[in-house]
C-alpha cells in the first residue's frame, strides 16, 4: 500500500509541471483569453477611482447604494432619496477625451477601439435613460480625482 502510494505521488510530481506548461502555452496561443481576463480584472467594480469617490462621499456623510442593477447602466453610486447617481469612469475604458483616454492610449488599439466605442455608446444610452426618468447624473472621470478638495466641492455641489 505504502509503495503504491509513493509511486502515485511520483507520477503526480511528473504530471503536474506538464499540466502547468500546457496551461501556459495554451494562454500564449490564445492571447484573447489573457486579454479578456485582464479586462475583467481592470474593469472590476471596486476600482481605485471608484473607491476614491466612495471614500470621499462617505466622509462627507452621504449614504448611497452601490451598482444598483435596477437602474440603466448600474450606476456606481446611487443616492435614491435625492434621485441622483454618480458614474465613476476609467479614462481608457470609457474613452475620455483626456491624454489617458484619447490618442495617448496606443496599446492594442485595433483590438480595443471597438470595445471602447461600445462602452461609450452604452454610457450615453444609460445617461439618456436616467435623465429621461428624472435622475440627475454626474460622471466623474479617473483623471479628475487626484485633487481631493476639488472632488469634495463637486460632490457637495452635486448632492445639495
Ligand atoms: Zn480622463
Amino acid at each position: 500500500m505504502a509503495v503504491r502510494h509513493s509511486k502515485l505521488s511520483q507520477i503526480e510530481k511528473i504530471a503536474r509541471p506538464i499540466k502547468w506548461r500546457w496551461r501556459i502555452s495554451s494562454l500564449q496561443e490564445n492571447p484573447d483569453k489573457v486579454r479578456s481576463a485582464n479586462m475583467r480584472a481592470i474593469r472590476s467594480k471596486n476600482s481605485r477611482p471608484e473607491m476614491a469617490v466612495r471614500r470621499c462621499a462617505h466622509s462627507l456623510g452621504y449614504r448611497y447604494r452601490l451598482h444598483d442593477k435596477r437602474l440603466p447602466g448600474s450606476p456606481d453610486l446611487v443616492f435614491r432619496s435625492r434621485k441622483k447617481v454618480i458614474f465613476v469612469h476609467g479614462c481608457y475604458w470609457h474613452g475620455h477625451g483626456c491624454k489617458r483616454g484619447g490618442s495617448g492610449a496606443k496599446t492594442n488599439t485595433e483590438y480595443w477601439r471597438p470595445k471602447i466605442a461600445r462602452n461609450k455608446e452604452r454610457d450615453k444610452i444609460s445617461v439618456n435613460k436616467l435623465t429621461a426618468d428624472g435622475w440627475n447624473v454626474l460622471t466623474l472621470w479617473e483623471c479628475e480625482l487626484n485633487d481631493v478638495h476639488a472632488l469634495k466641492v463637486r460632490l457637495v455641489d452635486f448632492l445639495k
